[in-house]
């Protein structure tokens, strides 16, 4: 599978995001294109990774991977063989839309389920993620997050093992935040078959 970073570095920014004044050139169209297609060779790596039958987690883990198994047996694709990558792509193309990579999990955004639109909403105005995509019902996550999951649970660990400074809520907050990554990577590293 090919390495990601937080936003996939081959997907170039949102052209309104990353290159503000050029909406009026042809340059936006093109980024627009290239991301695209980066977005496209994201969705078909992780549909790869999938069929070879690598586990993957999270609230979307089971819609994602429904559809991509329905997709396997219309193209008749077999655990690890792609029988025709470019009726794959356009069969993935769709899943593009609502994909947000992301460091420690995929974003398969939906408005009605996704945590921080509720959050958001509840509140009247945008609120912090913490770690909220840790449990939200859009995320998935697959072999490329584990090792960044390794990370991030080393680097939230390292506080508590020199405590000093510490205050009792960043120490509970640092706590839960482990305990879900824990979660998060046993799911990624269990054994036997994976689920559909
Ligand atoms: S909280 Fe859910 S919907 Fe919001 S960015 Fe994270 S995974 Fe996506």
């Amino acid at each position: 599978m090919r390495a990601v970073a937080t936003e996939h570095p081959a997907i170039p920014p949102h052209p309104v995001e990353g290159y503000a004044g050029t909406s009026s050139s042809g340059f936006a169209a093109e980024v627009a294109a290239e991301r695209a297609i980066a977005q496209l060779d994201y969705v078909e790596d992780l549909y790869r990774d999938w069929n070879d039958g690598h586990r993957t987690s999270g609230g979307a883990a089971s819609r994602v991977n429904a559809e991509f198994d329905r997709i396997r047996r219309e193209l008749g694709d077999l655990p690890g063989i792609i029988a025709s990558p470019a009726r794959l792509r356009i069969m993935l193309q769709h899943l593009t839309k609502t994909l947000h990579p992301g460091v420690l999990n995929d974003c398969f955004y939906q408005p009605s389920t996704a945590l921080c639109a509720k959050r958001a909403k509840h509140a009247g105005r945008p609120l912090p993620l913490l770690t909220m995509c840790l449990t939200c019902p859009n995320a998935r996550r697959s072999s490329v997050h584990l090792p960044r999951l390794t990370t991030a649970r080393a680097q939230a660990q390292r506080p508590l093992d020199a405590p000093a400074g510490l205050s009792r809520l960043q120490t509970a907050a640092l706590t839960t935040h482990i305990a879900d990554l824990d979660h998060a990577i046993a799911e990624l590293t269990a054994t036997g078959t994976p689920d559909a």
